[in-house]
């Protein structure tokens, strides 16, 4: 592995959803629509936005609630 690498000091990835740092490359990236979102570097991820989870059950989770925002309503049933 690379663990002679002095500079190769690698941040964890964060779930969006739980917070949970993920270390060993199980992570897992997803883009989701936002409209209020700019890509610093690529104009053609304009209005989306990326997502990380610690797995395929919070991924869910977060595409779910990206994609399907109420517009409005505040009241939950
Ligand atoms: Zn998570």
């Amino acid at each position: 592995m690379d663990d002679d690498a002095s500079t190769g000091e690698v941040r964890p990835e964060l779930c969006d959803l739980c917070g949970m740092a993920i270390s060993d490359g199980s992570e897992l990236y997803a883009f989701a629509r936002d409209s209020s979102l700019i890509h610093p570097y690529d104009p053609k991820f304009d209005g989306k936005r990326c997502l990380t989870a610690c797995s395929a059950e919070h991924m869910a989770q977060l595409a779910a609630c990206s994609t399907s925002i109420p517009k409005g309503s505040a009241s939950r049933t």
